[in-house]
């Protein structure tokens, strides 16, 4: 999992087009977990390292792309970038 740092965001929406299973939304929408998501993605975007290059999928991304419900496997643990 990675967030995007909602404070350091300009808002551009450059990246929602770009994201091939449109998992990157406005944080204006009216998304019932919205709130939820801000608050998890700051917390998270000033613990976990900043990505600086391009990483594989994970073997399951596949699926895991298709899972609209999958908030509650969220991890509050930082992937390994190495
Ligand atoms: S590309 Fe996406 S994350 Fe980056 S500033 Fe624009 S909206 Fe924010």
């Amino acid at each position: 999992m990675l967030v995007i740092n909602p404070v350091s965001c300009i808002d551009c929406s450059l990246c929602e087009s770009e994201c091939p299973i449109e998992a990157i939304i406005p944080d204006t929408d009216d998304h019932e977990k919205m709130d939820d998501f801000i608050e998890f993605a700051e917390d998270k975007s000033e613990l976990w390292p900043v990505l600086d290059r391009m990483h594989d999928a994970l073997p399951d991304a596949d699926n895991r792309a298709k899972d609209k419900e999958k908030w509650h496997l969220r991890s509050h643990d930082a992937a390994q970038t190495s």
